[in-house]
């Protein structure tokens, strides 16, 4: 039998040699921390915090702004120097609190305990997620305590792993699976405890062997949890893609949640960052940062404070061995372009990817040759082609019609398009358009 897949797809040059045998380095910041209200789905958090406080490692120094919301933790001790818009990843500028670092990592007081989960409800376990502040830490930002409040715990059969990762130059997930695969199979066992119906299911593409042998050893004797090996096809983590492969066909729609289709889908440090919060009492207060790309000097993999600055950790990479054309924040199918490093790791944050030619400044576009090959690889199986016509002419009505809501901005069109149209650049503005339109109406 074939490995598990999903229709469609591409295959980029994966790059992941450059950093995927290198350990994750522990490092800590030399500067200011920043903390943006704003990293996450939903309303932003609330400061707790004020100028001139001291706040200590693993303090809550913002809290949800609403049930679509979360939490922000402290990672360093020290005194917050102000609240101020500061720049994000993409390019957003966001209120944040900027915290002065003592240098100290003083923690509250209970952090790093051992818990046992066993002895929690499924309601201690969730409020303990919330109030780790704990996201989809895959990019989503969708917080992970309300995705663990589904309407009915019993419907949930598949609590599934995206371990993917799938996106070119990330070796982020795949080192902690490596480093840390008893942190992952305990957050699957306090997952697997709140839904009594489900069976774990780790979804790891075959481009990682090692990862999935290791995962597949210490889960022998786990009969409620194994490992499935996916074919390696870009974007098979995308949550539609891998619910589909794991399950054997169970499709979901933009208007529906996975736990619609009986699954809970969480990435690997969002699992390990669960095993934690609720196991030893440490909220989620760091980020695990590949730092790769041809114009860096050496690639590799670090846990850093969340608030650090890119500046920063690039320079623990040993800098650019060649001035870049190009800076991503993330990986070069659905990453931000960057035009600064003076920017904080976010909990969404994954890479810092940078190269010495820009591609896209590379390949001018030119007139669409109705070759279809964007149609072939779409994994939603919509028209990219016809929506770009409708995102030239501006026509919300007539890209919704098209089902373009339904684009998930894997870049696969984009990537796949001789003649370089900027395919997946339309589609997301045309989403935030529709987004925009629909919330005026109501
Ligand atoms: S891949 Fe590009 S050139 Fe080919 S049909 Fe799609 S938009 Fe046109
Ligand atoms: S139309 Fe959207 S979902 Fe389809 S390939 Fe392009 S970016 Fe991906």
């Amino acid at each position: 039998m074939g490995l598990s897949t999903f229709i469609g797809g591409v295959h980029p040059y994966e790059g992941k040699e450059l950093s995927a045998d290198k350990p994750i380095q522990v490092i800590q910041p030399k500067g200011e921390l920043v903390y943006p209200l704003s990293q996450h789905i939903g309303a932003p958090a609330k400061p707790l915090v004020a100028k001139g406080d001291k706040v200590l490692v693993g303090q809550k120094i913002a809290e949800a702004g609403g049930f679509i919301s979360a939490n922000v933790i402290c990672s360093v001790s020290g005194t917050v120097k102000g609240i101020e818009p500061r720049l994000v990843a993409n390019g957003a500028i966001v209120q944040s609190i900027i915290v002065e670092n003592d240098n100290e990592y003083t923690a509250i007081e209970g952090f790093g305990e051992k818990r046992d989960y066993t002895k929690l409800s499924k309601e201690e376990i969730r409020n303990i997620v919330k109030e780790a502040g704990i996201v989809g830490l895959g990019g989503a930002g969708f917080p992970t305590n309300v995705k663990l409040a589904p309407k009915d715990d019993n419907a949930i059969d598949h609590i599934i792993v995206n371990a993917a990762e799938c996106e070119p130059y990330l070796t982020s997930d795949y080192r902690l699976m490596m480093e840390q695969p008893e942190r992952l199979i305990g957050g699957i066992k306090v997952m697997l405890s709140m839904f009594p119906n489900a069976k774990g299911v780790i979804g790891i593409e075959e481009n990682k062997p090692e990862a999935i042998k290791l995962l597949e050893g210490l889960v022998k004797d786990e009969p409620k949890i194994s490992v499935c090996p996916l074919k390696t096809k870009y974007p098979q983590g995308g949550e539609r893609f891998l619910i589909y492969a794991v399950t054997g066909g169970r499709e979901i729609s933009s208007a529906m949640l996975p736990a619609d289709a009986g699954c809970i889908v969480d990435n690997v440090d969002t699992v390990i960052s669960i095993y934690n919060a609720v196991c030893e009492s440490t909220p989620l207060i760091r980020k695990i940062i590949t730092v790769t790309g041809d114009a860096v000097k050496n690639p590799q993999n670090f846990q850093v404070p969340l608030g650090m600055c890119y500046r920063e950790i690039l320079e623990a990479a040993g800098g650019f061995k060649e001035e870049p054309e190009k800076m991503i924040s993330g990986g070069p199918m659905m990453g931000q372009a960057l035009f600064s490093l003076d920017i904080p790791v976010m909990k969404n944050s994954s890479a810092l990817t940078c190269f010495t030619k820009d591609q896209v400044a590379a390949n001018p576009e030119s007139p669409c040759i109705r070759c279809g090959r964007c149609i072939d690889v779409c994994p939603e199986h919509i028209v990219p082609q016809i929506m770009m016509g409708a995102a030239e002419r501006n026509d919300l009505a007539l890209f919704e019609k098209l089902n373009g809501m339904e684009c998930c901005e894997c870049g696969s069109c984009t990537f796949i398009c001789p003649a370089h149209r900027p395919l997946t650049q339309a589609f997301k503005e045309m989403r935030k358009a529709v987004m925009a339109a629909r919330r005026k109406k109501a």
